[in-house]
C-alpha cells in the first residue's frame, strides 16, 4: 500500500441537501487529509469533460445536466489506499444496492443523484485532480 490521492466529490444534490458537514465529518473521522478543497458550479461544458469517458452511456446528457443544478464540492484527499478506502466508504453507485453505513446509502437520493464521486483509479486520479486543482492549489505541505 502507497499514499495516493484522489479527486472526491460532494454532488449538487448533497450540498443541496446540507449534508456536507456530516459526509466532511466521516471523511475526517477515516483521517483522510484534506489537501484542498473548493465549491464549483460547473457549467455543462465542465461537466461534459469531467465525464467526457461516459460520452457514449445513455444517461450522459442527463449526469451532466445534473452536476450543473447547484454547486458541488471538490475535494483532493490524501491517504494510505486513499482510492479504494474513499470508494468504499462511498458504497455502489446504485443506494439501493449500497451497504448499510455508506454514503450513498445513507445520502443518496437514486442512481443519479449519488450524493458523492470518488476516483476509481490511480490513473482515473492523475486525470481528474488537475482538471480542476492546479499545482498552486495542491502546494505541498
Ligand atoms: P462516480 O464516477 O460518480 O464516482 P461510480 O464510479 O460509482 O460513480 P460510474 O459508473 O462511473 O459510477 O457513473 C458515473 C455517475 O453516473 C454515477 O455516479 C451516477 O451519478 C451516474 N450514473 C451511473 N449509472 C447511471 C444510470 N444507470 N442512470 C443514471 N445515472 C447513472
Ligand atoms: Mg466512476
Amino acid at each position: 500500500m502507497s499514499v495516493q490521492r484522489t479527486l472526491a466529490i460532494v454532488k449538487p444534490d448533497a450540498v443541496a441537501k446540507r449534508v456536507v458537514g456530516r459526509i466532511l465529518t466521516r471523511i475526517e473521522e477515516e483521517s483522510f487529509t484534506i489537501l484542498a478543497a473548493k465549491l464549483v458550479h460547473m457549467s455543462l461544458a465542465e461537466a461534459r469533460g469531467f465525464y467526457y469517458v461516459h460520452r457514449e452511456r445513455p444517461f450522459y446528457e442527463s449526469l451532466c445536466s445534473f452536476m450543473t443544478e447547484g454547486p458541488c464540492l471538490l475535494m483532493v484527499l490524501e491517504g494510505e489506499n486513499v482510492i479504494q478506502r474513499w470508494r468504499d466508504l462511498m458504497g455502489a453507485t446504485d443506494p439501493a444496492k449500497a451497504a448499510a453505513g455508506t454514503i450513498r446509502k445513507e445520502f443518496a437520493s437514486s442512481i443519479e443523484a449519488n450524493a458523492v464521486h470518488g476516483s476509481d483509479s490511480l490513473e482515473s486520479a492523475a486525470i481528474e485532480i488537475p482538471y480542476f486543482f492546479s499545482s498552486l492549489e495542491l502546494y505541498p505541505r
